[in-house]
């Protein structure tokens, strides 16, 4: 364990564990909108900026991605944080401006309008918690950040080709704004993105009657384990 203090508070954290956790760990609040206990951390949204010191030094880092030192001193909102941090929210406000995590966000970090030109990218942060997810966890690699610059953003390939997709869900399910949405209507799931919209068919249940998994995720489950063939006949409730 190492010992550190944050707000003037002394805590304790496992060694390795980042400054973002620790600070949760003793209900300490950081903003942040692109970290996910699933998978590792990134620093996209840049919102859990903090400032450390040490051996007199101070600067400005991301806490989820600045491990925890013996002795290192935290601030989670001080002026200068709090700059940055108004900054960061103007720019998100701009970007996604229909968002209501993105202007609930907002006002508690004390910003109500942003000084940027509005844009519209159905909510997109640009995170990459989706395709991290989709890569890490789900293991499919089925969307991906595309393009450079202000043209960036989250794509299946050639924006139309959605056969990697299983369509678990799980890019919507972690998503912090809703820009992936996900609905299951009769036999067809649709997952909507900025940029598209896919349906996939929905298994039936042979037991009850009701659609209850894609028929892709169940393809995919059956292809990487050994199960019986007629494994995923019945829904999770039908079964024994
Ligand atoms: S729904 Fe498709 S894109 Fe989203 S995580 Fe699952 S496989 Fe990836």
């Amino acid at each position: 364990m190492v010992t550190l203090t944050i707000n003037g508070q002394e805590v304790q954290a496992e060694e390795g564990a980042m400054v973002l956790d620790a600070a949760r760990e003793h209900n300490i609040y950081i903003p942040t909108l692109c970290a996910h206990e699933s998978v590792p951390p990134y620093g996209a949204c840049r919102l859990c900026l903090v400032e450390v010191s040490r051996n007199g030094r101070q600067r400005l880092v991301t806490s989820c991605l600045y491990p925890v030192e013996e002795g290192l001193v935290v601030k989670t909102d001080s002026e200068t944080i709090a700059g940055n941090r108004k900054m960061l929210m103007e720019l998100l406000l701009a970007r996604c401006p229909e968002s209501n995590v993105i202007q609930d966000l907002a006002k508690r970090l004390g910003v109500d309008k942003t000084r940027f030109p509005l844009e519209d990218h159905g909510n997109c942060i640009l995170c990459a918690l989706c395709t991290r997810v989709c890569e890490e966890i789900v293991d499919v690699s089925a969307i991906s950040l595309v393009n450079r610059g202000v043209q960036r953003e989250i794509a299946i390939p050639f924006y139309d080709n959605a056969d990697a997709c299983i369509a678990c869900g799980s890019c919507a399910y972690v998503c912090p704004t809703g820009a992936i949405k996900l609905e299951d209507i009769g036999d067809t799931r649709t997952i909507t993105m900025p940029n598209n919209s896919t349906e996939f068919k929905l298994a039936k249940c042979n037991v009850c009657g009701r659609y209850w998994a894609p028929q892709k995720q169940l393809d995919y489950i059956a292809g990487k384990v050994d199960l019986p063939s007629d494994f995923f006949d019945r829904c999770l409730d039908c079964r024994d």
